[in-house]
């Protein structure tokens, strides 16, 4: 049996693929909110390829060469496995596979993205990039593509994450990447929540704000962001086409599909090529995404306009979201704790082509050391979501005697998260929160 499915390193894709072009009705657009022009802040914080991919609607956009080429030299394709021993150990005639996006150099899927959008800040002329980043996946990514791409880089690091994870930014300053912890005392923003609170441990909302000041008040610097948008889901489709091409060399063709949902990049980028063939009629494929019941964006969040981040800088986004003011429990989790969704995928999700499921934290660390002990991988947090839902399905599957074809996109790995393992062992994890 071929356990493993390896693609060559010329099978990288040459495109991405715009699900813009698609979509079952009109992607409602970002809107101003009232006395304040966000959208004209967008502009001067983004880069011009950022924000041309973000409204584009031609259906594929080519990879420029150099970015295949980095794509390569950092390890695409990935590999897809197929979970033999699990499906053993759980006796189901169900097959389960998975997409190894933990093979990158950073751990996880997030450096599809930071690659590109350092190659087009570059080419743009820009010298440095500023970021914000919560569980630290997204900075660790960023400051390696900058590397790469010789731009310099700032990460503001939320602090209660800064402190809790040393190690993350051990790996950004090896990268080169410059870090701090938010709420800093480098921009306005920063030193007037200090002002007000000297111990303020920091919040995404808070980390977006400071990163995106800087790049509205410096003409070579611009702001990234790591998820939520489309121009980020378009970068991360080299998953699913890689997915794509290997699942047809196993002769499979996928029953049902999962990937965890944060801000929906690893779940888009793995599923959207396998969306479109539903999205056309020719599959019948069930997709399903899977939160923390600590943040149930989808299964219970309201589907309208809101604010990307907790202070009004960005324009207002029609996706599903629990309110910009929410704050979500300190699940271990991290990459999983945004109040709101991509608008695709909220809109994808609304139509009724997505089937969103919530899991306990308890829950997904005892899959994630159950898939652990059977294939030796130590799953992300984030991703352990994914497994528990993979498992459910299998063991569905166990009930009912079919042999569905499961796919599992493997977001990371959890090597730097240890401390959620040895928590969970310890007996004082919260179930739900
Ligand atoms: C960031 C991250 C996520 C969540 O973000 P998405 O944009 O929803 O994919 C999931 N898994 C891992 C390993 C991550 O680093």
């Amino acid at each position: 049996m071929n356990y493993k499915i390896e693609l060559s390193s010329e099978e990288v894709p040459k495109k991405w693929y715009n699900i813009n072009a698609d979509l079952p009705c009109e992607l409602p657009m970002p809107k101003n909110s009232e006395g304040r022009n966000q959208i004209e802040d967008l502009q001067k914080a983004f880069t011009k390829a950022a924000l041309d991919q973000e409204f584009a609607t031609e259906r594929y956009i080519k990879i420029p060469q150099k970015v295949r080429e980095l794509y390569m030299q950092m390890g695409r394709p990935t590999p897809l496995f197929r979970a033999k021993r699990l499906e053993e150990k759980l006796n189901t005639p169900a097959k389960i596979y998975y997409k190894r996006e933990d093979t990158s150099p950073t751990g996880s899927h997030k450096l599809n993205s930071a690659i590109p959008q350092a190659y087009f800040a570059k080419k743009e002329g820009v010298e440095r990039l500023t970021t914000e980043t919560g569980a630290g996946q997204w900075g660790t990514a960023l400051s390696l593509a900058c590397s790469l791409l010789d731009l310099d880089c700032t990460v503001y690091m939320v602090k209660v994450s800064f402190n809790q994870k040393p190690d993350r930014k051990n790996i950004m300053n090896i990268y080169g990447g410059e870090v701090f912890a938010s709420p800093s005392e480098n921009t306005e923003f920063g030193r007037k929540v200090l002002a007000e609170n000297p111990d303020h441990v920091g919040s995404l909302g808070i980390a977006i704000s400071e990163a995106m000041e800087e790049a509205l008040n410096n003409d070579n610097v611009k702001y990234t962001l790591g998820s939520v948008l489309n121009h980020v889901m378009l970068h991360q489709t080299v998953i699913g086409q890689e997915l794509k091409t290997q699942l047809e060399i196993a002769n499979e063709e996928p029953d049902t599909m999962i990937a965890c949902v944060g801000g929906g990049s690893n779940f888009a980028g793995a599923l959207y090529p396998f969306i479109k063939d539903k999205l056309d009629g020719n599959s019948d494929t069930k997709f399903i995404a899977v939160e923390p019941s600590a943040c149930p964006t989808l299964t219970e969040g309201k589907y309208e306009y809101d604010f990307g981040d907790s202070n009004g800088f960005t324009p207002l986004l029609k996706m599903y979201t629990l309110g910009h003011d929410f704050v979500a429990p300190s699940v271990h989790a991290g990459g999983l704790r945004y109040h709101g969704m991509c608008p695709q995928i909220s809109l994808l999700a609304h139509e009724g082509y997505i089937n969103p499921v919530t899991a306990h934290q308890r829950d997904v660390f005892n899959a994630g050391i159950q898939f652990a002990k059977c294939e030796g991988i130590v799953p992300a947090p984030e991703t352990t979501h994914a497994i528990k839902a993979g498992i459910d399905e299998a063991i569905k599957c166990r009930q009912t005697g079919e042999e569905k074809t499961i796919v599992i996109n493997f977001s990371g790995h959890g090597m730097l998260d240890l401390k959620g393992y040895a928590n969970y062992f310890s007996g004082e994890m919260p179930n739900s929160k």
